[in-house]
């Protein structure tokens, strides 16, 4: 059963239990970022896979997976969690590989919350109460209304790169939890760990079926196809804003449900009476973590004028003081962006951001690095000042190591300034006026912000964004409101 994930040489499609391969032959690369050297091939699937792993999961639904209790099921995802933690180190050196990211990073972040994904929404759904009301009838005998849970059918998941076990169990997690089957096409960049965890499922003892799993591209490819075809009941998203339209205008040809998790531009709001150290230390994270490929980093930073040339200083320090280096270095904190052409976006913006007569407070360009990672896709990271408000590089998601800072002088500036962009994401506040900060937080446009932290995450909250940043919420109670119907029974008595 085992395909050849050991040497990660051959990746495939894990559909109804099985990897199979596919029928048309075709193959992509799958490149290490750090270095530019091809890591494994990739089978491509066609409509023919797309079609299969659809129809096994629709029948799963009837099988023993459907059949089973709550203990039952919830039991297995347990297992699920704890097969992730058992073969920890296997997950963690193929996201490293696929994404060059730091192992420090990953061993902390992605593979356990990939783990976590699963007790968290398995121990939740057994403990989610549902509806009941009793109501009179003209006939004095009343009536009782109760809710119960239904899964909603098979749900295609189409994940990202950027954190790509954790967003996709972040979906996978829930949905399982609630019953339903999925079908899942992970990010062209990053196919390793989604098929990994298909060996997990199997020795979990999640029927086959339930978990299926297709490799391909976006637009004329696996992702379209899925969305394309009429048995999937839902489906949910993480990606760009644009990629968002696509998939829910497909999704509109038979009324499916989407849930959408899109694009940011966030802002962070540094007040002059913040903790400055505080405020450093959490924003240099949120600009530059992951190299700053996280959907909640922070590429506008508003600073009040009093504060703002220290400010500037101190984060062009802690910029500098990163460490860029490969996955296994123990002491790097940056790795490379995802891929080559991810960089040349990047690099664009670092191009445009001079034209546009920025000043370059550090960075703009790429990093010298050994030889052997020459062909990795190496950015600096940067940090600019002095550009226009509506320059493209302060409007465009860039999803780099980058971030504007620019300065305000009224609280009301600031927060006209974070609200100027479609975009809803996330935002930060760094102030120690708690009422302040309150006052200030009911009034960004985002559906995540932090006060004096960022990137500290509760499963339980609700999670998504507003305006263009999404449709929907998902953590918590929320995720099982995505991935179930709920079905009112009405008992005249
Ligand atoms: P992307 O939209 O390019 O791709 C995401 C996934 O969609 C990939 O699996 C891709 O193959 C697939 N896809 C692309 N075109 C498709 C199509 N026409 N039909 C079906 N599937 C298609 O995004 P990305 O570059 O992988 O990820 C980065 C983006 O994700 C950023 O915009 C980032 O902000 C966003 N993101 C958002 C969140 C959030 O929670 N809001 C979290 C992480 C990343």
């Amino acid at each position: 059963m085992k395909q050849d994930l050991a040497a990660m040489k051959d990746i495939k499609h894990y559909i109804n239990g099985q990897y199979v391969g596919s029928a048309s032959g075709k193959l992509f690369e799958n490149v290490n970022p750090a270095n530019g050297k091809v890591i494994s091939k990739v089978h491509e699937a066609g409509r023919e896979e797309v079609d299969a792993a659809v129809q096994a999961a629709k029948a799963a639904l009837r099988g023993p997976w459907g059949k089973m209790t709550l203990e039952q099921r919830t039991a297995i995802l347990h297992k699920v969690a704890d097969g992730i933690n058992a073969r920890f180190d296997e997950f963690l050196e193929a996201e490293c590989l696929d994404t060059g990211k730091p192992k420090s990073l990953a061993s902390h972040i992605d593979i356990p919350r990939g783990a976590a994904n699963f007790k968290v929404f398995a121990d939740m759904i057994k403990n989610v109460p549902t509806e009941s009301f009793e109501m009179p009838t003209p006939d004095g005998t009343g009536a009782l209304n109760y809710a119960v849970r239904r899964p909603k059918g098979v749900i295609g998941v189409i994940s990202p790169w950027n954190l790509p076990l954790l967003l996709m169990t972040w979906k996978v997690g829930p949905a399982l939890a609630c019953g339903n089957t999925v079908v899942v096409k992970p990010s062209e960049e990053t196919p390793t760990t989604t098929a990994l965890l298909g060996e997990v499922m199997k020795e979990a003892g999640v029927p086959d079926g339930v978990y299926n799993v297709v490799h391909g591209f976006g637009g004329d490819s696996a992702g379209a196809y899925l969305t394309e075809h009429p048995l999937v009941d839902g489906f949910t998203f993480t990606g760009e804003t644009g990629t968002g339209e696509v998939i829910m205008k497909a999704a509109a040809k038979g009324i499916r449900d989407i849930s959408l998790e899109l694009g940011g531009k966030n802002a962070g709001l540094v007040f002059a009476d913040c903790d400055m150290d505080k405020a450093i230390e959490g924003t240099m994270r949120s600009a530059f973590a992951n190299c700053g490929q996280v959907c909640l980093g922070t590429e506008r930073v508003y600073v009040e004028r009093s504060i703002f040339d220290e400010f500037v200083r101190r984060l062009k320090e802690a910029a500098e003081g990163l460490k860029i280096g490969p996955p296994d270095d123990a002491d790097a904190n940056m790795g490379p962006l995802v891929s080559l052409k991810h960089r040349e976006k990047v690099l664009s913006y670092y191009q445009k951001a001079v034209d546009d007569g920025a000043t370059v407070v550090t960075g703009g360009g790429v990093p010298d690095m050994p030889a052997e990672l020459a062909g990795g896709a190496w950015v600096q990271p940067t940090i600019w000042t002095g550009l226009a408000d509506d320059s493209a590089v302060v409007t465009d998601e860039i999803f780099g190591p980058c971030c504007h800072i620019r300065p305000f002088d009224t609280e009301e500036e600031a927060i006209e300034l974070a609200n100027s962009l479609p975009y809803g994401l996330a935002s930060a506040i760094w102030s120690e006026n708690i009422t302040r900060a309150h006052r200030v937080a009911g009034q960004i446009e985002a559906g995540i912000i932090w006060v004096n932290s960022w990137f500290l995450r509760d499963l339980r909250t609700p999670f998504g964004g507003s305006k263009q940043s999404g449709i929907g919420r998902e953590g918590g109670v929320h995720s099982l409101e995505f991935y179930t119907e709920m079905k009112n029974i009405c008992v005249k008595l």
